[in-house]
């Protein structure tokens, strides 16, 4: 049982302990489409981004990444992706291992409030990535299923519009405000290793708060991929594997490997 079906108190209770700003809970069977952790009976955990991509500060993150051959999944913004500037960057994620989610074309909240305009953020995005990937010469990228809401904000509409969508929404359980200007990357890696266990998925930021659009701003970079580089080995020495969210939810890898043209 790998998807969240929980009462509401269970998913209250949750969901406050991972300090998300606002929550409001779909009443009915949507509910089961959230996935919030894997079922803790494989030891692994998977490691989650926001906000991105996000020029070098994404770049360093996957240099981190690589270097502990652990696999990822980037929750990006659509707005991040068009233009181009980082379709090098999605491309290497795919060719790395790494599963893209949408976070959200806008980071706005406000759309997610009416299902049609969620369904069209959701559109954007996607389209946004599969865009963005051929561009950088992958032929097949597989299609988006992962939607985290921007701020984990979960309405009954944009449930509604994730399910019409084909996506899954995802949440975590491991929040440890990286994206705070004051946390140092030891800061940010002690504190995740500190509540951590099986089947947690803890969530970081590639890039500075949680509207990062401009490359320029990216001012913590080295923070980021650095508290990659402190986590990893930390948890693996509580032996816990770094798996991508499909696997640690057990839901169907990408259909089409890429290839490349
Ligand atoms: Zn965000």
């Amino acid at each position: 049982m790998n998807r969240a079906r929980w009462p509401l108190a269970a998913a209250l209770i949750a969901v406050v302990g991972c300090t998300v700003p606002g929550f409001l809970l779909p009443t009915d069977e949507l509910l089961r489409d959230v996935y919030v952790r894997g079922p803790g009976t494989l030891p692994a955990v998977a490691l989650t981004f926001d906000d991105g991509p996000n020029g070098r500060c994404t770049e360093a993150v996957l240099d981190a990444l690589a270097a502990h051959g652990a696999p990822a999944t980037f929750f990006v913004l659509g707005a991040n992706v068009a233009g181009g500037r980082n379709d090098e960057l999605l491309a290497r994620m795919v060719h790395e291992g790494h599963v893209i989610g949408i976070h959200s074309y806008s980071h706005g909240v406000r759309a997610l409030f009416w299902e049609s305009n969620t369904a069209r953020e959701l559109r954007a995005a996607a389209a946004e990535v599969e865009v963005a990937l051929r561009r950088a010469g992958v032929s097949d990228p597989a299609p988006v299923t992962l939607f985290r809401p921007p701020f984990g904000f979960l309405t009954a509409a944009s449930a509604r519009a994730a399910a019409a969508a084909g996506m899954h929404i995802v949440e975590w359980t491991v929040s440890v405000g990286d994206w705070r200007s004051t946390r140092r990357a030891e800061d940010v890696s002690t504190a995740i290793l500190a509540q951590v266990r099986a089947g947690d998925v803890i969530v970081l930021h590639d890039g500075f708060g949680t509207h990062q659009r401009s490359i320029e701003r990216c001012v913590d970079r080295a923070r980021a991929s650095e508290a990659v580089r402190l986590l990893i080995p930390g948890l693996t020495a509580r032996g816990l594997q770094v798996v991508p969210l499909t696997t640690l939810f057990g839901l169907a890898p990408p259909s089409s490997p890429p290839h490349d043209v």
